[in-house]
């Protein structure tokens, strides 16, 4: 699989009033969240980014990129589509007129003049990925006492009070979120 690669900004660092237009693909099949889970990309646009100089050393980035993933429902865990519209401005600059302390410019995967467009990219992303997903808003969840669907399934457990020997079940059912 072909990979994103770092591009070089210091023509756009340096050279007055100089404008660039990127636009790439996202060469993945998933996307990968700091806290280990991984998420299907179900579609995906192009990455449209547009590089300006505004003076020595800073650059106006304005970017665009549509994706959906597949999100596990939060309560039954069914995969559900969330279409996530990326749409950006961000004012990188180079080192010399960055904050030392402030590392925040490196974090969102500038690194000298070079810009780590995947690193960039997978922080928007996870910015905007969503707190809260369900399948539909009144999805009944999985029984926490048998571990079947309730939306396909009524039960007859009283989940009141679940049964503490099936909570290995529900393990499961979470351990596979991670899947
Ligand atoms: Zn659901
Ligand atoms: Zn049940």
């Amino acid at each position: 699989m072909c990979e994103l690669k770092k591009i070089s900004l210091i023509d756009e660092f340096t050279q007055s009033g100089k404008t660039r237009f990127e636009k790439t693909e996202y060469p993945y099949d998933e996307f990968l969240s700091p806290d280990g889970f991984s998420y299907r990309i179900l579609s995906k646009s192009d990455i449209e980014l547009k590089f300006s100089n505004v003076k020595s050393g800073q650059i106006l980035l304005e970017g665009r990129f549509d994706l959906s993933l597949g999100i596990p429902c939060d309560r039954c865990l069914k995969e559900v589509e969330v279409p996530i519209s990326l749409k950006f401005q961000k004012e990188l600059l180079d080192e010399e007129h960055r904050d030392k302390v402030d590392d925040e410019d490196e974090f969102y995967g500038l690194q000298g003049t070079d810009l780590d467009i995947k690193a960039m990219i997978d922080q928007e992303i996870l910015i905007n990925l969503p707190s809260k997903v369900l399948c539909r808003e009144d999805c009944k969840g999985i029984c926490p006492v048998c571990g079947s669907d309730r939306n396909v399934k009524q039960c007859d457990c009283d989940t009141f009070v679940p049964d503490p020997r099936m909570a290995g079940i529900m393990d499961i059912f979470m351990a596979n979120k991670e899947v």
